[in-house]
């Protein structure tokens, strides 16, 4: 049976890094690209790590019943996991990872129960968060301060998955990860 691997943190933390590397371990593992109404940051492209919509069109697919789950994560931005991309991937076959935020992830898992795997990746703290955020320079010093802020709401879901992450040196964390993802993916 294809499993679901759910992945969150606040900003920063290593998300992206992590599922990055766990796509290329051959897991048959394809990443679940969400919805958002957002722009675009750097070399994003619409359909690779999002599927960049505007709010009028976000909210007429809620309108319609297309999300699994979705959220306001900031004022006016709407993320959302669209049930037909899971569909897809689960017709195929292959395994789901998700990067969402910890309420959408803990939504997917009351969904999916024992066929997924809730992970939260715990940044070693919040001063390390903002030194990443700044040196990945993406964000302006404004949304840095936001998500820093969320940061510390966030953490307080940690204790609601089923496996917390400290992501402190990378290589101890992708092993880590990798351990569990795939004795959960063969079980
Ligand atoms: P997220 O997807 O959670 O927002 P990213 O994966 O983009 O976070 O990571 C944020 C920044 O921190 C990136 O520049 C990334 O290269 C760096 N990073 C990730 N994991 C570590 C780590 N264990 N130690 C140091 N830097 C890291
Ligand atoms: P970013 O703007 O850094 O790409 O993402 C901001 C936040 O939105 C992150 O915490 C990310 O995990 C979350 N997010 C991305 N996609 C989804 C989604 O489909 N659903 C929910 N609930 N959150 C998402």
């Amino acid at each position: 049976m294809a499993r679901l691997i759910i992945i969150s943190a606040p900003s920063g933390a290593g998300k992206s890094t992590l599922v990055r590397y766990l796509l290329a371990q051959g897991l048959n593992m394809r990443f679940s690209i969400s919805a958002t109404s957002r722009l675009p940051r750097g070399e994003e492209k619409n359909g690779v790590e999002y599927y960049f919509l505007s709010p009028e069109e976000f909210r007429e697919r809620i309108n319609n019943d297309e999300f699994l789950e979705y959220e306001e994560v900031y004022p006016n931005r709407y993320y959302g996991t669209l049930k037909s991309e899971v569909d897809r991937i689960l017709k195929e076959g292959s395994n789901v990872i998700f990067d969402v935020d910890c309420v959408g992830g803990l939504n997917i898992k009351k969904i999916y129960g024992d066929q997924a795997l809730s992970i939260f990746i715990m940044p070693p703290s919040i001063e390390v968060l903002r030194e990443r955020l700044e040196k990945r320079g993406t964000d302006s010093p404004k949304v840095i301060e936001g998500r820093l802020a969320k940061a510390e709401y966030e953490i307080s879901f940690s204790p609601l998955f089923d496996v917390t992450i400290c992501n402190d040196d990378y290589e101890r964390a992708r092993a880590e990860i990798l351990k569990i993802v795939t004795d959960f993916i063969q079980q």
